[in-house]
């Protein structure tokens, strides 16, 4: 059995870095010396972790890019090839959440949601494939993880289109599985339940406003932190252990 907890000299991108679970992902995966590559649009964010990982002794790259745009992502991917080499991981996070009622609902919001969640995250597994099959054909250890969320295998009023995003990305990641295991790229997505990020700051539907202000009082969120754990977990596994879906859950949410 390969030893693959040293995680040293591994290469992670990181979209969505510069907040929430894509930010606690890259300080923990940088403690455990992988180099990461942090990708997101705001370039202060980045910068400012970069220096942080490494005062901290680790190695970051900021990567102000945009997963809406091919150009950006394709830039990007040449940008980490050049620096650090080709990635090993992918940590494919990036996205948005605004909940609406359909029909009423701006289309700039919901088109958003698409553009990010689904285009976005095919954009960014376009562009890095190319880089996760030649470090499998290196026999190096490779991931592939996307973010998807509970909300891919409930119905939740006004989430539709949220909901439909990362139901695209679960049965998208099976799906790659199946084409990219057998060159020795493991595939797996994480669903996690409600965690406390910046996510929730950008709805503007009074009702899920009013519903997460209550759940708040019954519920203790997950934290970034927890889902970083969960990628950490995934990447150190030894290399023909595959963990595909994950779901983490706050204790008291139900569903
Ligand atoms: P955050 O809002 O904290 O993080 C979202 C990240 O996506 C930010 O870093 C943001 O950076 C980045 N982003 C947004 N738009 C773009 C863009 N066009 N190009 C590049 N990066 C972009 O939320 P979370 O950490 O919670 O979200 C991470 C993932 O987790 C998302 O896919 C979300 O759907 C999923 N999720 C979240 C849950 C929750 O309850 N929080 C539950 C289940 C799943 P910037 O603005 O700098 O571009």
């Amino acid at each position: 059995m390969s030893n693959t907890k040293d995680l040293n000299g591994r290469v992670a991108v990181i979209t969505g870095a510069s907040s929430g679970m894509g930010q606690a992902t890259a300080r923990l995966l940088a403690s455990r010396g992988v180099r990461v590559a942090l990708l997101a649009r705001r370039q202060d964010a980045l910068e400012a972790l970069a220096d942080e990982i490494r005062k901290a002794g680790g190695a970051a790259l900021s990567v102000p890019t945009d997963v809406t745009e091919q150009a950006s992502v394709d830039a990007a991917a040449a940008t980490v090839l050049r620096e650090f080499g080709e990635a090993d991981i992918v940590f494919n996070n990036a996205g948005v959440m605004l909940p609406g009622a359909v029909g009423a609902q701006s289309s700039a919001e919901w088109e958003q949601q698409i553009d990010l969640n689904v285009t976005g995250a095919m954009r960014v597994i376009q562009a890095f494939v190319p880089q996760l099959e030649a470090a499998a054909a290196k026999g190096k250890v490779v991931d592939l993880i996307n973010t998807s969320s509970i909300a891919a295998q409930y119905v939740y009023g006004y989430f539709a289109v949220y909901s439909a995003t990362k139901a695209y990305v679960s049965h998208l990641t099976r799906h790659l599985r199946l084409e990219l295991g057998p060159k020795n790229i493991r595939v797996g997505m994480i669903e996690p339940g409600i965690t406390d990020t910046e996510l929730q700051g950008h709805f503007t539907f009074q009702g899920a406003i009013d519903w997460l202000a209550n759940a708040r009082t019954s519920i203790d969120f997950l934290k970034a932190e927890d889902i970083a754990e969960v990628v950490g977990f995934i990447v150190a596994q030894p290399k023909h252990v595959n963990l595909q879906q994950v779901v983490i859950m706050p204790t008291k949410e139900g569903i």
